[in-house]
Order: structure tokens, then sequence, then C-alpha cells
């Protein structure tokens, strides 16, 4: 491929989870940035300008695929949503070629939402996963996606038999390894639809194949009672860390519900809470106390949680973040290190390090944003400017492997 240069003012990490902005230029060449140049942004570049902004593309920790076509499904608790809405509408996932046709729209939403890579569920359907993962992965998409395990609790035709779904996620897992651009992850979907030995052997199913793990945890009072009840009073991470589920490369959904304890078993097995502020407040499941988990030392991420969360774009579930956090009186992110979070903190806390920041070597997975506001003229900070005043539609073009594959208007 043709080298080009995108110009602009580029986002990079300045300092420890913190992003700035820098102007210069990205040079790419076969897929990669080969070289960043920084100080002067050339006037001679193919893309990007003095007003613009290079990013990498943005990452969502969490969200469900198969959910697309049901946001906005409001007024129910997730019990009651999950049972009345969600499993019906993956039912639908019983067709695999529904699920490609699904997964193909999903991706070009978010592409023109400016993400780029993220974790997903997909259903308990084998082959419906496998359609999404081949979909996702002829995109160039860098993603994690995990066939979702489920054998109690859910409507009959979304259980599957523990050694039925042991089966299917080994053989997924030897498919899409985890080098691979399109990786499987381990989806128990969470305790209270999993039985126990279900549960070990998703576990033992991780750390045979090094796989990413992805469930739920402690979203709402209900589900952690139900779980109490289910487990004969275990908590709800100690039914996970049971069940070998907690280590370094396991992504748990919400954590709003969790106390001291939880939180050193957490920061004790290096496990990442992906939080999910939209979805939260949707469901009316409770605000994450996130200051909480950052001074436990507990690894955070940032999820859409799509859909039950009905944000597609990171900035805006960034910016959830940060107006939950005022919310409830939590010391607050700054929008440096809110955009840190929706691209190389994400990127870390899926351990990928091929996406996430402008980087030689990187994938150019990058977004060239075109803001119509005068976010440089001074006196406010800039990225907070363009997070809270974020427009989908500044997204000139969003860049995967140095391939335009979304361009506005
Ligand atoms: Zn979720």
């Amino acid at each position: 491929m043709n080298k080009r240069i995108i110009a602009g003012q580029l986002l990079q990490e300045i300092a420890t989870g913190v992003c700035g902005l820098v102007p210069g230029a990205v040079v790419i060449q076969d897929e990669r940035i080969t070289d960043i140049i920084e100080g002067e942004i050339p006037a001679s570049a193919d893309a990007g300008g003095l007003q613009a902004l290079i990013c990498p593309g943005f990452i969502d920790a969490h969200l469900h695929l198969p959910q697309f076509d049901i946001v906005g499904a409001h007024g129910l608790p997730l019990l009651d949503w999950l049972s009345g809405v969600t499993f019906p509408a993956e039912q639908r996932w019983d067709d695999p070629a529904f699920a490609a046709g699904m997964t193909r729209c999903a991706a070009r939403r978010l592409l023109a939402s400016g993400t780029v890579s993220f974790a997903s569920y997909a259903t308990v359907h084998h082959e419906a996963t496998k359609a999404a993962m081949q979909c996702v992965e002829a995109l160039g998409m860098k993603a994690a996606v995990g066939q979702v395990l489920m054998n109690r609790n859910a409507i009959p035709e979304l259980c599957r038999s523990t050694s039925q779904l042991l089966q299917e996620a080994a053989s997924l897992a030897d498919a899409f390894p985890p080098e691979s651009r399109v990786e499987f992850a381990v989806t128990p979907r969470f305790a209270v639809t999993c039985t126990e030995d279900l549960l070990i052997g998703a576990g033992a199913l991780a750390a045979e194949k090094g796989a990413l793990i992805q469930t739920h945890l402690a979203e709402t009072v209900p589900e952690c009672q139900k779980v109490d009840e289910l487990f004969g009073g275990v908590s709800y991470v100690n039914v996970y860390r049971n069940a070998n589920l907690l280590s370094g490369k396991s992504v748990l959904g919400h954590g709003v519900h969790l106390d001291t304890h939880d939180l050193m078993l957490l920061h004790e097995a290096n496990s990442v809470v992906a939080h999910c502020p939209v979805a939260n407040s949707f469901l009316g499941s409770g605000a994450m106390n996130r200051s909480g988990l950052q001074r436990h030392g507990v690894r955070l991420a940032l999820g859409s949680d799509i859909g039950a969360g009905y944000e597609i774009s990171m900035v805006r579930v960034a910016r959830a973040m940060i107006e939950t956090a005022a919310a409830t009186g939590d010391a607050f992110p700054s929008a440096a290190e809110a955009w840190h979070l929706i691209t190389a903190g994400n990127a870390d806390a899926l351990g990928w390090s091929e996406v996430g920041r402008l980087r030689v070597g990187a994938s150019a997975d990058l977004l060239v944003v075109q803001p119509d506001i005068p976010w440089l003229s001074g006196g406010i900070d800039p990225l907070a400017m363009l997070m809270f005043g974020w427009n989908d539609r500044w997204i000139s073009q969003t860049l995967i492997r140095g391939h335009c594959c979304f361009r506005q208007g």
C-alpha cells in the first residue's frame, strides 16, 4: 500500500493514564503506523489538517452484538429486561445468517461512531457465534467475541447442556486463539444462568486456552440476592473465584454492588471491572463507586453495554462516566483521563497492544475528526470541549489497518 500521511492534533498518552494533544502527523504504510512526526502539522498531508483531531479508534470493553436492535426497551429492571426483552431477541440468532447480517449492521454503526475494537457477547448459538466472528474478522476489526454459556434460569430455547457448551466453546477457542485479530472469549453470561460445574468448566477452558474471560458481576441487588440463594451464601465474587474465573484476563461487567472484601479479591486477582454507566442508569441498577474501586487498585475499563446501554459512542459513554461520578459526589476523572480510557486504557484492560495508541508499529486503526467548534481557540481545555460537545458527524474517516472503512457523507 502507498504511504499516507494523516496530520493534525494527535491524541497521545502524555503521562500514565492521561492523554494530551501533540501537533504532528502519522505516517501509514502497509496497514501499520510507520512513523510519528511531532511538532509541525505538514500542509501536504493526505488527510486531516490544522483543526483536525487524529486519535486512535475507540475501544468498547463490553457490548452485546445481538442486542443492537433492542436498544431503548425502557422501564424494566435487569432480570425482567433479560427475560422479557433480551432472551426473545437473542433467540433470533438461531439463524446464523441472521446473526451475520446483524453483526454487519452493528459493525457499520460502530465504525461510524468511531469504535474500531470491542469485546462482545454473542448468544448461546454456536453457529451464529462463529458466523458473527467470521464477519468481524472479514471487516478487519480487532475484537474478542464469546459464545454465551448458559444452562439454567433462561428460556429453554437458550439453555444448553454443560458438556455441549464447553465442547463448542473449546472449538471456537481453537479456531480463534488469543493472538488472532478476532479472539474467542470464554463468556459465562453470569452466575445466575450458570451452574457451578459450567463455571468450573469455563474457568478450566480459559486457563487451558489462555483466553479472555468475560462475564457480568453484581449489576443489581436482586441479581446478587439470587446468586446468594443459588450458591448457598457464597459471595458473588467468590463464586467466580472458586471456579478460577478471576484472573488478569477477566473482564467483569458492572461491579456496582461490591463490598471492600470483594474489591480486595478483585485486586488480588488483577481482574478488570468494565464500568457501564449508561446501562446502569438505564436499568436503574445503581451507580458504580468508581473511585472506591480505584482506591482498592481494581483495574477499570469502560463499556457501552449495548443494548441495556443506549449510547453507541464511547465519547458519550465516557461523558456518562464523568457525570455519574459527579452526581454521586464521587471524585470524577478529567477529560484527559476519559480520552485515555476509551483508547489506550481499554486496550490495556483487554491485553491488546496493537490498537488504542498512535505509535510506531501499531495497526493503523484511527480516526480523522473534524470538529466544527472552535476547540483550539484557547481558554477552555480542548479535550473537555470535544468530549462535552461531541458530535459523531465530526468523524470524517474511520481507518482500520490503514484502510478507510467509514467516511462521513
Ligand atoms: Zn452486558
